[in-house]
């Protein structure tokens, strides 16, 4: 994955940080934003979404990807979170794989608004399971 430059990696943590003011966590009250970066340039923002049947919830990073996907943007380059009560908060394993499914080369920023981590996808799911697995059956 090609290196983003300083701005573009300042303007996706502050759109995964700025989503946060639509987080619908009223039962968690753990509120998260993200912010996908298409190949485009256009950055596609998400929160999490809660319901109160739990496992409902969708994560902020899935709602970014469903979004872009949905409106017809298929590659990207990278992920920024944010979460309003943590610093450096790590996608969890559902949204690992949904990323890895649509986009193994990403890079994930987590971010606490005023600093930032960097890791790859692969890097935070190793061993994946993935499409390759689903040809010999
Ligand atoms: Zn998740």
């Amino acid at each position: 994955m090609d290196e983003l430059n300083q701005d573009t990696i300042a303007k996706l943590n502050k759109t995964a940080k700025e989503a946060v003011k639509y987080a619908q966590a009223k039962y968690s009250h753990f509120k998260v934003g993200a912010a996908l970066l298409a190949d485009s340039g256009e950055i596609f923002p998400g929160t999490n979404v809660e319901s109160s049947s739990y496992s409902l919830t969708l994560c902020a990073e899935r709602v970014a990807l469903v979004k872009a996907l949905s409106e017809g943007t298929t590659r990207f380059k990278a992920i920024s979170i944010f979460a309003e009560k943590l610093d450096f908060c790590p996608p969890c394993g559902a949204c690992r794989q949904l990323l890895y499914d649509y986009a193994p080369d990403i890079d994930v920023y987590l971010t606490n608004g005023s600093e930032y981590k960097k890791y790859s996808l692969k890097e935070l799911l190793p061993h994946a399971f993935d499409e390759s697995q689903l040809k010999n059956i």
